[in-house]
């Protein structure tokens, strides 16, 4: 038995049997109820999605005796002869006729009247492929087309069709189908041809597809050919794509930062042989995926994803930080360019994803603050280190060195419920009257309670940022602030605290409305009202600070202040 593709086998036979297009359907229906029939008609639309089989449909149904609901009935002589082939209904492919000779032709055999029905309709497919002068040949035609004459224009670039060609048609434009219906069809067509399949399979397919229903009927039947039940893993396996949970593990890996595992992940991806060109298309598409999760609402719509690949694509957009999602896209889209030029296409790819997942490598605003955002996320994730047992090794430890001690009364304050004053300890340097110093190089040792105690209004500089640093911590869960706060050297000007940095990034952050706002309300809960981040070259503050840092920092030369 001969092989018949299922697009042909099941093309729909009545406006019923269509998948969407019903504002198309609408309006043929009702003007063969109405007998409202025009001359002209053009269809628009991207290829698969229904064109052809509209005209078809349309042409039988203008000429069947006894229409049902506006579709050919199928059984009237009319029909049974139009079904046979006949000369009333004539298809011309305008990509391979498309010289002035057959138009001339189709003016001349028009004017015979049909030979079983009412119509002699002509449908020219991809009408846009004609030339000028056939084009013209055609008007002339459809400037005085005879009565039984029906023209059915069909083109995916009605763009290139003349306007006074557009002018005499009645113009319909298809859309693509959404994934939802194509995966009904497919259902449906599974269970006639009693194939198994998963789901997910058809899912897969569907949106393979791409909204056009011929396209994801000739993939389906490579995919039916493929294995005995259509699964999801057949389907990513004959569809040659990446499969999308290695797909979603490298990208989540590459968003966050870790190299070896989207390494790893790609190597494994093109060991299976996938090519680089499809693997890249496959991430890009899947980050374009995660930005919609990210940023709409109605994703879940937007994408037609199975819920299971959903779910996954919506966490890791939960999990990403948009400008890294960008970072990415970008990253990747130049890499796309750069392919066909390149000897070594794995190597371009590998060095993508390690730019994606190395910011480290660039000096890039958007990579610093993507590099800024991760830090805070996993800050956000993981228990805070200052919380750690005293004993337990600190799980970050890029920032043991820049954090002091956890036995470091500074830090490991008592609970705030107890009296304000009675810190564990007080600023040695505070007492002596010392310029303030970096606390960080000075580590103040413990000192019992009972000689901690001093009163508000003669609170030093230090002891109030102490208790600031303590409250802060108790309060906000936002450790990169706090890890920004830490390095602040603390003063009086006037009864004004002012806190001085000297990093141009912190003293920005510190400004910055969120912060500044988490910062005065902790200030406020101890009873500071008035305080200033400044930077260090401010040159507005004691400079005894800054002398006593470079006699510190140049202790082997002599330091002279003039
Ligand atoms: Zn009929």
């Amino acid at each position: 038995m001969a092989h018949i593709s299922l697009y042909r086998r099941f093309r729909p036979a009545t406006f019923d049997e269509m998948v969407r297009q019903e504002h198309v359907v609408r309006v043929l229906k009702n003007q063969i109820e109405k007998k409202e029939v025009g001359h002209a008609y053009l269809f628009c639309g991207p290829r698969g999605t229904g064109k052809t089989s509209v005209a078809r449909i349309f042409a039988k149904a203008v000429n069947c005796e006894n229409p049902k609901n506006g579709s050919p009935c199928g059984v009237c002589e009319t029909c049974r002869a139009l079904s046979e082939g006949t000369l009333d209904i004539t298809e011309i492919d305008a990509a391979s006729n498309n010289g002035v000779n057959e138009m001339r032709d189709l003016r001349e055999k028009v004017q015979y009247p049909p030979v079983t029905g009412k119509y002699k309709v002509y449908i020219i497919d991809e009408v846009h492929m004609l030339t000028d002068s056939a084009f013209n040949a055609l008007l002339k035609t459809l400037e005085e087309p005879p009565a039984h004459a029906l023209f059915i224009l069909a083109t995916t670039e009605p763009h290139k069709i003349p306007a006074t060609i557009l002018s005499r048609c009645m113009r319909l434009d298809f859309k693509l189908i959404p994934a939802e219906d194509l995966e009904k069809h497919l259902t449906g067509i599974l269970k006639e041809i009693g194939k198994e399949f998963e789901p997910e399979a058809v899912a897969a397919i569907a949106r393979a597809g791409a909204g056009s229903d011929r396209d994801m009927l000739s993939i389906a039947e490579t995919c039916i050919a493929y294995s005995e039940k259509l699964t999801y893993e057949g389907v990513t396996a004959a569809l040659g794509a990446a499969d999308f949970k290695t797909a979603a593990k490298l990208t989540e890996a590459m968003l966050h930062g870790e190299m070896p595992t989207a390494i790893s992940e790609t190597e494994k991806i093109l060991s299976e042989g996938k090519s680089v060109g499809v693997l890249l298309r496959d991430l890009l598409e899947l980050l374009s995926r995660i930005a919609v999760a990210k940023t709409c609402a109605n994703a879940e719509k937007l994408l037609a994803l199975p819920k299971e690949l959903f779910s996954r694509v919506k966490e890791i957009a939960d999990g990403a930080d948009g400008r890294a999602i960008l970072r990415a896209t970008e990253i990747l889209s130049k890499t796309e360019n750069e392919l066909r030029f390149a000897s070594s296409p794995r190597i371009l790819l590998e060095t993508a994803i390690m730019k994606i997942s190395f910011p480290e490598t660039e000096l890039s605003v958007e990579s610093l603050v993507v590099r800024l955002n991760e830090l805070e996320r996993r800050l956000a994730q993981t228990p805070m280190p200052l919380e750690a047992e005293p004993a337990a090794p600190t799980p970050a430890p890029k920032r043991t060195e820049r954090e002091p001690e956890p036995e470091e009364p500074f830090y490991d304050a008592p609970p705030l419920e107890e009296p304000v004053y009675d810190a564990p300890f007080e600023d040695p340097f505070a007492r002596a009257e010392q310029p303030p110093v970096k606390r960080q190089e000075e580590k103040p040792a413990p000192v019992p309670p009972a000689a901690a105690a001093a009163p508000a209004e003669s609170m030093t500089a230090e002891v109030a940022f102490g208790k600031f640093m303590r409250t802060l911590r108790k309060t906000s869960r936002n450790g990169v602030l706090f890890t920004m706060c830490s390095d602040l050297i603390a003063s009086y000007e006037g009864g004004k605290l002012i806190l001085t940095t000297e990093g141009e990034t912190v003293f920005r952050s510190l400004n910055r409305e969120d912060h500044r706002k988490i910062m005065q309300d902790t200030f406020a809960m101890i009873g500071v009202t008035d305080f200033e981040v400044r930077r260090a070259q401010d040159g507005r503050k004691d400079n005894a600070d800054a002398v006593a840092q470079l006699k510190k920092n140049f202790s082997n030369y002599p330091v002279e202040v003039k």
